[in-house]
């Protein structure tokens, strides 16, 4: 666009090196994308690009020597506004302006004269548009992550390392109950820690710091200013080094986790009661177990654990043609040592004659149980039959060494008689479950007390 010529010069030019500088200024004057005018004290518009006639519709020619409010009335406050500023000395602010649908940044100064006198305002025009729309949609964006956050109860935080400064976005002092509306400050990182949860948070970032762990990631509890603690889960990274390498900053988000605490506490607690109350319920199973096994009176197992027992061991030693011995001992003139001494008596005796017995059978790793009255039973695996007498003539022995008093008896004294049966040892074809050998086994018993008593008697041995 050529350079109007009836258009005035703002400068005071005097001689023909000036007119040239004039004429190359106004070339620019009119190429810069930038609206410029030039208005004199009076409000009257002394020079004008074409940026700025086109966009406000206006002929170059026309408009020179006009008054503001002729030419653009709906700018002329905030012009007069800036003339009286710049007149004052006052700075003059930018203001803002729309022209279309296009927004405009309006920027005025002071012009003056030669002589240093107040000669107007030179205005520029810039196109804000974009910058407007821009602002527009990071607010817009702000708003959502904003809202986001604020509804999935986080907040965010920035931490500038070197200095120890965090910055939280708003929803910090929303969520833990602050002054929404006060201005969160930079502060000092990690002072909002609960002592007992500074050591393992601390050592998480110093594992990021380290690059040990990819990510910051730590859960612990801050003081809210109620007195009351929240629980916090933070994740973060480091997202900014220095020249050095090391890092700058850390970009981490927290997450009020209270709730699933105090739920996972109840939980644990629940959980904590119900194997408390199992435990209880076990000891009380075993000990419910212990009473249904055991004979009250000489704490010897009982008949049912004694038969529980043999079924047991006589299928295995049945399966792979093992051994198996029962050994039915039976005290002598048990009734008559009752009627001369009494009940009590009698059941002191049988808890002595219980316990010699069972000391010699515990030497051999057999069990011997009370298996009714005053009768007793003994197990013994893979046996020999030798072995197994042995064993039965100790149990004999074991009782007559006592030498409890047994008056009402022909010998004198407390004696027991002793049945012996042996399962693959006889290869009796009559055995064929455990009763069998517990039958045979009492046959052998009565076989001693047929013979006169305190002795011990093998079934198989006899006729
Ligand atoms: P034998 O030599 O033929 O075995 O004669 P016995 O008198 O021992 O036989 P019997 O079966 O006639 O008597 C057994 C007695 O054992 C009868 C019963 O009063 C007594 N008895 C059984 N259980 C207990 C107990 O728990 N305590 C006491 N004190 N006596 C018991
Ligand atoms: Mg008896
Ligand atoms: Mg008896």
């Amino acid at each position: 666009m050529p350079i109007s010529k009836s258009r005035k010069s703002p400068f005071n030019t005097s001689n023909e090196r000036g007119d040239d500088r004039l004429l190359q200024i106004e070339a620019v004057y009119d190429k810069v994308p930038v609206g410029l005018c030039y208005l004199n004290q009076d409000g009257a518009v002394v020079t004008i690009n074409d940026q700025l006639s086109r966009l406000l519709g206006i002929d170059n020619d026309k408009a020179v020597g006009c008054k503001i409010e002729d030419i653009f009335p709906r700018h002329a406050p905030l012009l007069h506004m800036a003339l009286l500023a710049a007149r004052d000395g006052k700075i003059v602010p930018d203001g803002e302006v729309e022209v279309g649908d296009e927004n405009f940044m309006v920027s005025a100064a002071a012009v003056v004269n030669d002589l240093g006198q107040f000669a107007g305002i030179s205005v520029a025009y810039t196109n804000i548009t974009e910058l407007h729309r821009a602002t527009r949609r990071l607010q817009e964006t702000e708003q959502r992550t904003a809202y986001a956050l604020e509804n999935a109860g986080q907040w965010i935080w920035d931490l500038n390392i070197p200095a120890n400064q965090v910055w939280r976005s708003p929803q910090y002092r929303v969520l833990l109950g602050l002054d929404p509306n006060a201005v969160e400050k930079p502060s000092v990182a990690w002072d909002i820690l609960h002592p007992d949860d500074r050591a393992h948070t601390l050592q998480a970032f110093d594992n990021a710091l380290s690059g040990r762990n990819p990510l910051f990631e730590a859960i612990y509890r801050i003081k809210r200013p109620d007195g009351g603690d929240t629980w916090i889960l933070s994740r973060g990274k480091i997202v900014e080094y220095g020249p050095d390498g090391a890092p700058v900053r850390l970009l981490a988000t927290s997450v009020d986790i209270s709730m699933q605490k105090r739920i996972e506490e109840q939980l644990s607690s629940t959980v904590d009661q119900r194997l408390k109350l199992e435990e209880k319920l076990l000891t009380a199973n075993r000990k419910l177990k212990n009473l249904s096994e055991r004979d009250h009176l000489t704490n010897l197992p009982n008949r049912r654990k004694f038969s529980h027992l043999l079924r047991q061991t006589f299928g295995e030693a049945h399966e792979i043609r093992k051994s198996l011995a029962v050994i039915m001992v039976d005290i002598d003139h048990f009734k008559t040592y009752n009627d001369f001494y009494g009940h009590l008596a009698g059941d002191n005796c049988l808890v002595q004659v219980g316990r010699a017995l069972n000391k010699v059978i515990k030497q051999t790793g057999g069990s011997l149980a009370r298996f009714g009255g005053e009768e007793f039973a003994a197990l013994l695996s893979v046996v020999s039959r030798d072995d197994a007498m042995k064993t039965a003539e100790q149990m004999l022995n074991s009782v007559a060494a006592m030498k409890l008093m047994h008056e009402a008896s022909p010998s004198g004294l407390v004696s027991v008689s002793i049945g012996v049966a042996i399962l693959n040892e006889d290869n009796s074809p009559t055995i064929a479950g455990p009763d069998d050998l517990l039958n045979l086994a009492d046959t052998a018993l009565y076989e001693s007390k047929r013979n006169g008593r305190g002795r011990v008697s093998l079934w198989g041995s006899f006729k």
